[in-house]
Order: C-alpha cells, then sequence, then structure tokens
C-alpha cells in the first residue's frame, strides 16, 4: 500500500489540537474526508486539506469514499459502534482513548479486529512520549538489569462526575485518566497479571485509588492516583536488580540513579546522578507521543504487522478497571449497543478474578 486513505471520525478539540498538526506532519497518508456530527466541525477540515470530503454521518462517509484507515476522538461509545462498523468493512482503526466503556466490548473489538485480519490503535499517548520512549530504551538494557518494580504517582484533579452518560465517576476517571497509568504499569510489568490490589477512598467529591499489580514476569507495579490531587502531575521510577533506577518527574525530567556512578569530567563518584531531558528541537507532538503513536498505527498497516497499543493490548488495563470497579452495583442494561453517541449507563462486568 503506497498512500494510506485516511477518514477522520470527530473534529473536536482532541483533534484539532493534537491529532491533526501530528497526521499532517506524516508522509504517505492522504486525509481523504471528515466526518463531524456538527457538520461545521467536519468543514474546518477544508482549511488543511483543501478537496477533504465533510460529512455528519458516518455511515455515508463509509458509503462514499474509498478509505483505508479510521482516526476517530469522539466519546466512547461512538468509539465502539464506529469501530465495529468499519472494521466489519475492512478498515483499520484508531481510536483515541477509551476505545470503549467495559472489558467485554474491549473483547468484542479485540476479536472482532483479529478475525478481519486489521490493525488497530487506541490513543495512548503517554507510551509514545519522548520521556517514556527514553525509559523504555534505558530500561530494555543490559546495564540497566532486570526490571523489578514500577511505581507511579498519577495525580488528578478531574473528572469528579461521570463522564459520557455513564453513572460512574469512578469508571469515568479510570477511562479517562487513570488508563494512561495502568497501561503504562503493564507496558513495564510485560507479563501476565497474577496478582492484584486495589483500594479506594472518596469524600463527596473527589477519589483517590492505589493499585498494586504483581505481573508474572517476576515485576511488581504500584499506582497512587485519584482526582484528590491539587493539580495534574505524573512521576514514575523504575527498580532494577543492581540497584539502578531511572525517574521521571512530570512526564519531563529524567534522572539515572547507579550504586556507582561514572562520568568523564567528574571520574567516578558516588554523588553524581546521570540526568535527561527532552531535546527543545523535539515538536511538542513528538514529545507528547501523538506523532509517535500514529507513526507506529500507519507503519503496522504499510508493514501488515501488528501494533503495539492495539485493542488487545488493552485488555490486561481493562481487567484491572473491572476489578477495581467490582464494588460497584451493575445498573440494568439499558440500551443495546447502538450506532452513536447514546449512554450505555453503566454496563459493569465483574469478570476480573486474580486472587
Ligand atoms: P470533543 O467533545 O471536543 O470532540 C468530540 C467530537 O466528536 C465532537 O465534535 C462531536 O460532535 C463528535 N462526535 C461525537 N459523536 C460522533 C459521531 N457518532 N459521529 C461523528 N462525530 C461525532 O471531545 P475531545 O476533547 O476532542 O475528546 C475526544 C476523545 O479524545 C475522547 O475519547 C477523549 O477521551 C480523548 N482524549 C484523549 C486525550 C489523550 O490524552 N490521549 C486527551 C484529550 C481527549
Amino acid at each position: 500500500m503506497s498512500v494510506i486513505r485516511v477518514g477522520i471520525i470527530g473534529i473536536g478539540a482532541q483533534t484539532r489540537e493534537n491529532l491533526l498538526p501530528s497526521l499532517l506532519q506524516i508522509p504517505d497518508i492522504h486525509i481523504v474526508a471528515a466526518c463531524d456530527s456538527e457538520l461545521e466541525r467536519a468543514r474546518l477540515l477544508r482549511s488543511y486539506v483543501k478537496d477533504a470530503g465533510n460529512y455528519a454521518d458516518v455511515g455515508e462517509m463509509l458509503d462514499n469514499e474509498q478509505l483505508d484507515a479510521l482516526v476517530m476522538a469522539c466519546p466512547p461509545q461512538a468509539h465502539r459502534d464506529i469501530a465495529m462498523q468499519a472494521m466489519l468493512r475492512g478498515l483499520h482503526v484508531f481510536v483515541e482513548k477509551p476505545p470503549c466503556f467495559t472489558l467485554v466490548e474491549l473483547e468484542e473489538l479485540a476479536d472482532m479486529a483479529e478475525q478481519q485480519g486489521l490493525v488497530t490503535a487506541v490513543g495512548l499517548n503517554f507510551r509514545f512520549a519522548r520521556p517514556i520512549q527514553h525509559i523504555r530504551s534505558v530500561t530494555a538494557s543490559h546495564a540497566f538489569g532486570r526490571t523489578m518494580h514500577v511505581q507511579i504517582n498519577h495525580y488528578a484533579n478531574k473528572p469528579r462526575t461521570p463522564l459520557w452518560g455513564m453513572q460512574s465517576t469512578l469508571r469515568s476517571f479510570l477511562l479517562a485518566q487513570a488508563i494512561h497509568s495502568i497501561d503504562l504499569a503493564t507496558v513495564f510489568g510485560s507479563g501476565e497479571i497474577v496478582d492484584l490490589y486495589s483500594s479506594v477512598q472518596r469524600d463527596t467529591e473527589s477519589l483517590l485509588a492505589r493499585i498494586d499489580i504483581a505481573f508474572a514476569s517476576g515485576v511488581s507495579a504500584s499506582i497512587l492516583t485519584g482526582t484528590m490531587f491539587p493539580y495534574f502531575e505524573f512521576d514514575m521510577k523504575v527498580i532494577s536488580d543492581r540497584s539502578t533506577m531511572i525517574s521521571l518527574d512530570n512526564l519531563w525530567n529524567i534522572t539515572l540513579h547507579e550504586l556507582e556512578h561514572a562520568t568523564r569530567t567528574a571520574g567516578s563518584d558516588k554523588r553524581w546522578r546521570g540526568a535527561w531531558q527532552p531535546s527543545p528541537l523535539d515538536s511538542g507532538y513528538v514529545r507528547s507521543g501523538y506523532l509517535g503513536e500514529l507513526s507506529g498505527f500507519f507503519d503496522a498497516i504499510r508493514h501488515q504487522q501488528a501494533f503495539e497499543g492495539d485493542f488487545a493490548s488493552l485488555l490486561p488495563t481493562f481487567h484491572i478497571i473491572e476489578h477495581m470497579c467490582r464494588e460497584e452495583r451493575p445498573t440494568p442494561d439499558l440500551q443495546a449497543p447502538v450506532f452513536g453517541n447514546r449512554p450505555i449507563n453503566q454496563r459493569v462486568t465483574t469478570n476480573a478474578q486474580f486472587s
């Protein structure tokens, strides 16, 4: 496939601010059409791609345009329904996080992708953010040693009310925010989950969550997160069996701590630490990971390979989310899946058993 023909669905804030500027930097793709239920938003794309078709109805766009792939940033119920419809037509799909509401829905999406032999991607840009990529390459090196523990502090102050027509603030928070840190824990854990503990403390509006995960790989991970914090902050540490530790402050500064650190200038000294920051020359979309995740998706299509952040890769993350929501009472499934935006009223499943 030389040029990949792309349709974009949902021309809201995320597409306009992050996905579209990244897509416009990627070679060998052609943005053919845009769709938004508010047609005026779809028309905005014409300012960037002159001949792009614009639609208010996804079915109409799929019928009229010859597309290879879709990129979507809508509410999750639209991601789920439109991804299903597009995959049935043989299109590769990239959906922003979250791809759907529940583990059962994600399993259905992953099964459909496998049956149809399609490339899928979920927009979890933290995985591809420049500092995280750097930590991934350092921790994969022989010199770092074997990763033993990952500690993540992911502080937030929203959402404090339910999103997307759901009833649960906890599920909304997990799907909107904590999905990034849980996904990262599973990336560094790189294996099956063998044990899981989670607790949620609440006050009237906000919540505080602790998650401890043990992986079959021997890696453990702990996450402190929630909406009880004054502002957003993201820090992480990875510790190896060689007493090497790499730490990331606020998704920016990286420090490597070793038992003994040697530099050419200062020689060998226990008090020196190695430091790293993204290059000021990296574009904002490289630093934030949006360019990396989208480029990876299109490369996977071109090389007919699975993409590392596909629907199936998110199954462990959704197992953890279901585990954390298990105390919440399932409400009846009031609405069957629909093609569009109607709320699904929290179809909670309780099938995650690890301990
Ligand atoms: P938004 O409300 O600004 O935009 C959503 C757009 O989708 C709207 O223009 C809406 O009209 C359109 N839409 C909804 N249903 C549709 C349908 N059935 N067909 C066509 N168009 C439809 O929301 P947003 O802030 O852009 O967020 C969109 C998605 O991006 C969400 O899933 C959100 O979680 C995700 N997001 C991810 C990150 C990240 O860090 N990766 C950051 C922000 C947002």
